[in-house]
């Protein structure tokens, strides 16, 4: 195992009615900025819950963060920070929701003169404002990391800060019937990267690791499917598996000492900057072509993942990695997102300016290895044609 410090300092409350308990997390005199998306939360009765819990606070909302939030639209909550003295920020809503809130309580304090220079120049964050998530979708695990992704002039760009990680988030599964097919999809497969991203990689010993992350592939395999499904759509307890699985895939634990790939997710990025397309719809899209392009790294983890995930013990070990990614790609098509760049009517004429983009955004030695130079990176899209 690699040297490793772990924390995880959010506090999880899970469970039906435990957005009630934003009462007592955040502080009676807090000034609060309340952040949300679209107006999801308006449709589905989380407003009013939050509302509620919030009682004689200061609150000022801030609606309208989009999915894959834009800089443009974040920097706006900052006049409203400064002007009514806000001190404690509460997202409610989806990845978005919460990963904009981590850059709008980072901007908040930025003394320079950009504030997009935490992002592209790595500027450093002195100071945050605390921040609460009410998660209604999950997927990305971003109510419990420090992690954020904010896009600006097709540059979809990632920067995390202790400081940013939530001080609290509500897990009702609840939240997350109201949620589309194509979102439920989208997230469980993004969990389910996630996870893949930490696990399939090279031999370092990780057998504590390997166990949890194998076991949460496995719910979301068993589970994703029956969270789609009309007669078990309504199930909370179904809901519930997703929900905690996807906040377990990135929240720090199953990562920890060991190895990290992230190239599927990098070369997503760009597919979203460039195209528009749904965050996981990318991961679909490049991992499975990332298994096959880096098969002969992850040779013997593709092994272990073959046999314990997909419990394939028969053939030889070139037809078990066949099958191991053959069922992966059938998964993600179970959970109604696409496997290829054609899919999403994209062709090899889109790969040169992908690439000039990875290139441009210092995305040149990707992998678990940092071995994966922009010519794998091509290779790894023409896979996915
Ligand atoms: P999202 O972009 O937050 O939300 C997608 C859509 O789902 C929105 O239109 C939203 O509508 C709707 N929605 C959310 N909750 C709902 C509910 N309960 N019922 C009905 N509709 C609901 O999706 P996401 O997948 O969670 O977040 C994706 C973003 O996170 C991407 O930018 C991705 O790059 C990033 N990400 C971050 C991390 C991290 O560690 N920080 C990891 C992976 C990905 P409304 O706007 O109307 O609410
Ligand atoms: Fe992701």
């Amino acid at each position: 195992m690699l040297n490793f410090s772990f924390s995880n300092s959010t506090r999880i409350h899970f469970g039906e009615g435990q957005t009630q308990i934003i009462a007592k997390e955040i502080p009676a005199n807090a000034r609060v900025l309340l952040a949300y998306g679209g107006g999801s939360i308006k449709s589905n009765g989380i407003y009013d819950e939050v509302i509620a819990g919030l009682g004689e606070r200061f609150v000022v909302e801030f609606s309208g963060i989009e999915p894959n939030p834009s800089y443009d639209t974040l920097i706006k909550a900052v006049p409203l920070i400064k002007e009514h003295q806000l001190d404690y920020i509460l997202a409610v809503g989806g990845g978005s929701v919460a990963d904009g809130c981590k850059f709008i309580s980072a901007a908040a304090f930025y003394e320079g003169d950009d504030p997009w220079d935490i992002i592209a120049k790595r500027a450093k964050i002195t100071q945050a404002l605390p921040i609460g998530v009410v998660l209604t979708l999950p997927a990305t695990g971003s109510e419990s990391n420090a992690g954020s992704v904010v896009t600006r002039h097709g540059h979809k760009g990632a920067f995390s800060h202790p400081l940013l990680q939530p001080q609290f988030a509500v897990l009702d599964p609840k939240v997350t019937l109201s949620l589309s097919d194509r979102q439920v999809g989208n997230g469980v497969v993004d969990a389910f990267v996630h996870t893949m991203e930490q696990y399939l990689t090279y031999g370092v010993n990780g057998k504590v690791q390997d166990r949890f992350s194998e076991g949460l592939l496995q719910t979301l395999i068993e589970d994703g499917p029956k969270a789609l499904a009309a007669e078990s759509k309504q199930d909370l307890e179904v809901r519930a598996n997703i929900m905690w699985s996807a906040t377990l895939a990135l929240n720090g634990l199953i990562g920890a000492g060991v190895p990290q790939d992230w190239t599927t997710h990098m070369i997503g990025h760009e597919l979203t900057a460039a195209h528009g397309i749904d965050h996981a719809r990318t991961l679909s899209i490049v991992l499975p072509a990332v298994m096959k392009v880096r098969r002969e790294v992850k040779r013997e983890k593709l092994l272990q993942y073959a046999e314990r995930v997909w419990q394939l013990k028969d053939g030889d070990d070139d037809s078990r990695i066949d099958r191991a990614i053959a069922l992966t790609e059938e998964f993600f098509t179970t959970m109604g997102v696409p496997t290829r760049m054609s899919h999403v009517d994209l062709n090899s004429g889109h790969i040169d300016n992908l690439i000039a983009n990875l290139t441009e955004h210092g995305m040149v030695k990707l992998g678990e290895q940092r071995a994966v130079t922009p010519e794998i990176s091509r290779q790894i899209l023409e896979t996915a044609l």
